[in-house]
């Protein structure tokens, strides 16, 4: 473990243990494994290295005074944007996709691909400390729940995917991004 990610990981936990958490149902969420075979495959389109994952920690009212009412409802209450009537799960310019509530920099077009489902599909983050997982069993069933790992924004779902280089689909919702066109 690098000693920038294990001064995070102490800072986060922390400040878990002293202020918890917004979202309690975030709580047991983790970041993919360092070992991941994602930082072998993807040349980086920006250098993960000189990202620096801080926590962001806002009030409800705080979240609704800077997001729209439909990125609220995506972002902060776990919910899910129509298939097919979205702004990214077509787009195949290239560059850099944002968390729409922090700003933190989780996906590239270098790995996006074209699922057919509807939804903007990524095999794998820029890098893997950038999001967390956890179990979402809310809808009856259980689903791999992706969020931003600085501000434990709802961003979509995980799903086994063979084909792709890590087998699987992060499905994520446009409202959760904000892309910006860069030479990668
Ligand atoms: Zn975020």
């Amino acid at each position: 473990m690098k000693k920038s990610t294990l001064i995070i990981c102490l800072f986060v936990t922390g400040f878990t243990i002293s202020c918890g958490w917004v979202q309690e149902d975030k709580t047991g969420f983790q970041t993919e494994p360092a070992e991941s075979i994602v930082e072998k495959i993807l040349e980086d389109p920006v250098n993960a290295d000189t990202i620096e994952v801080a926590l962001v920690e806002k009030t409800e009212e705080e979240w609704r005074s800077i997001l729209t009412p439909e990125e609220f409802h995506i972002l902060r209450e776990d919910g899910t944007e129509p298939a097919f009537a979205n702004a990214y799960y077509d787009n195949k310019e290239e560059g850099i996709y944002y968390c729409g509530a922090c700003g933190l920099p989780i996906y590239s077009s270098k790995t996006k691909f074209d699922s057919g489902t509807g939804w903007p599909s990524f095999w794998a983050p820029i890098d893997p400390k950038l999001v967390k997982r956890g179990l979402d069993e809310r809808s009856g069933m259980e689903r791999t729940e992706v969020v931003c790992a600085q501000c434990d924004s709802h961003l979509g779902h995980i799903f086994p995917y063979p084909g792709v280089p890590t087998e699987e689909r992060h499905c994520l919702n446009s409202l959760a991004l904000d892309f910006k066109p860069q030479d990668i």
